[in-house]
């Protein structure tokens, strides 16, 4: 395939001006940085926007092509998310087999099964290895590095892609996109550099946005993309918090338990004592409540709250004990017991949960012994909203992948691809997130691909 060569317009406003200069790969900024911009008028064949799993392995993928390759990315430097997952063991997948693999991924599952069957969990842990990142299997089925580090397989990842020349632009925050040309449609990116001192376009004949969700927006992703791209037409659903706490209004008593886990403990989304029930752990914490279990049930929670205005979950503060153990052990215990005292010595909860079950039955009578173990096994705690979207793990929402063709091109502007979290699905953690991240990019990879060798030009 030929490359085309960049455009005088790009040439003026890209990488060989003063101004890109200062920008690009010359300053001592630059170097700092590892900005590996060629001041040549080298040709260019795909812009990779967004230094997340998603870009880079795009990025990856369309360089081990032959292709030319310039990634921008708005920070300093690359996957900074990615580097935060680090510090909780990098989950980077799962061993579970398909299709419950998939079916993690909601009403997106068979999307995401296409892209995974290009990329697989297995080809994920192949690629680390190709890195020198060796992976093991916990005993919940999660991949982990065997170093629980993000840090070395980031580095030895961007060594890797500047030794095959991708060139990367920093501090390039994308503000925009146009097209020109009819069959052999060149795109521009609009980019401010420098927190919008300065603004620079770069041109390229297709272009992959992977440019994150919406939380944790002093990494890099917050989300601004919606607007521009709803401006180009693109059709998509606003941006929701997930994997993500619940609020809750506490009364005073509660504050002193604040921080406070509350294991193990069941939980489930209906009252019916035969609805499929997930065990973990909680926490109380200022704003309501957090913690791996809520995180899990976020997605049915959201659905619910869209739906019905608010959503109620049922609490199993003693899961190892049956109803009927509770109120047997509540009638035999000795006469004259406070309620405190018979829901730590029959049912074994903690100060918290204690605290919970008072905190939810404002008219409790210590004497009926039934309605006592009903509280402990089938707490109702009623959620209005979940936490704001910045501190979620992941957002749901985003670009619609009914609006894309199977290889995450735009329907409606050939040269335009997506990946990785700013794609409307939804998953729990668990190794699940990152999985779908990596395999949309390459899924988006192999349609540039595709695209650039139809388009032949
Ligand atoms: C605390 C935490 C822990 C996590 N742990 C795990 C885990 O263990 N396992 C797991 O599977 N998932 C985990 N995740 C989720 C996972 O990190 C994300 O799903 C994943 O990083 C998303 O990848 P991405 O490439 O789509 O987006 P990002 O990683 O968000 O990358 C997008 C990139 O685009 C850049 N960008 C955004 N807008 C622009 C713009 N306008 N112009 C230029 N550049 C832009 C950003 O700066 C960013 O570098 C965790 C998330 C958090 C917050």
């Amino acid at each position: 395939m030929e490359a085309m060569p960049i455009s005088d317009k790009s040439r003026r406003t890209g990488d060989t001006t003063d101004k890109s200069r200062r920008t690009g790969d010359t300053t001592d900024k630059s170097r700092r940085t590892g900005d590996t911009t060629d001041n040549s008028n080298s040709p260019i064949d795909v812009l990779v926007i967004g230094g997340g799993p998603a870009g880079l392995m795009a990025a990856d993928q369309l360089s081990a092509a032959g292709l030319r390759v310039r990634l921008a990315e708005r920070m300093g430097s690359c996957g900074r998310k990615f580097l935060i997952a680090g510090k909780g063991g990098l989950n980077l997948t799962h061993a579970e087999p398909e299709p419950a693999f998939s079916s993690r991924y909601f009403s997106e599952a068979d999307a995401v099964r296409k892209w995974l069957l290009d990329f697989s969990p297995t080809d994920l842990r192949d690629f680390a290895a190709s890195l020198g990142i060796e992976t093991m299997v916990g005993t919940s089925g999660r991949v982990f590095p065997a170093d629980l580090k993000a840090a070395p397989m980031m580095r030895r990842w961007l060594q890797k892609l500047r030794n095959v020349g991708v060139q990367f632009h920093y501090h390039h925050r994308c503000v925009g996109l146009s097209k020109t040309g009819g069959d052999d449609a060149t795109w521009s990116a609009q980019f401010q550099i420098d927190d919008g001192v300065e603004t620079i376009e770069l041109q390229a004949r297709a272009v992959v946005l992977a440019l994150g969700g919406g939380s944790w927006a002093k990494l890099g992703s917050d989300g601004s993309w919606q607007t521009w791209l709803q401006a180009l037409g693109i059709q998509l659903e606003p941006l929701q918090p997930s994997n993500c706490g619940f609020e809750v209004n506490w009364s005073h008593a509660m504050h002193k338990h604040f921080g406070a886990p509350i294991k193990p403990v069941g939980a489930r989304m209906s009252e019916r004592p035969s609805a499929e029930a997930k065990r973990g752990e909680l926490m109380i914490s200022e704003y309501g409540i957090e913690g791996g279990l809520i995180y899990a049930l976020s997605h049915a929670l959201r659905t619910q709250i869209t739906a019905h205005g608010s959503a109620n979950l049922v609490l199993d503060l003693a899961p190892d004990q049956s109803m009927e153990q509770l109120q047997l052990g509540f009638e035999r215990a000795r006469a004259g017991l406070s309620m405190s005292e018979k829901l730590k010595r029959v049912a074994h909860l903690s100060a918290a949960k204690s605290a919970l079950v008072f905190e939810n039955w404002p008219q409790r009578s210590s004497a009926d012994h039934a309605a006592l173990a009903d509280r402990v096994k089938n707490l109702i705690i009623s959620f209005k909203q979940a936490r704001n979207i910045d501190e979620a793990i992941s957002t749901a929402g985003g670009i619609c992948i009914s609006g894309l063709d199977v290889k995450l091109m735009a329907s409606l502007h050939p040269g335009l691809f997506f990946a990785g979290e700013m794609l409307n699905w939804d998953a729990p953690t668990g190794g699940y997130l990152l999985s779908a991240c990596f395999a949309s990019g390459h899924c988006a990879a192999m349609g540039v691909q595709e695209y650039l060798n139809n388009a032949n030009v």
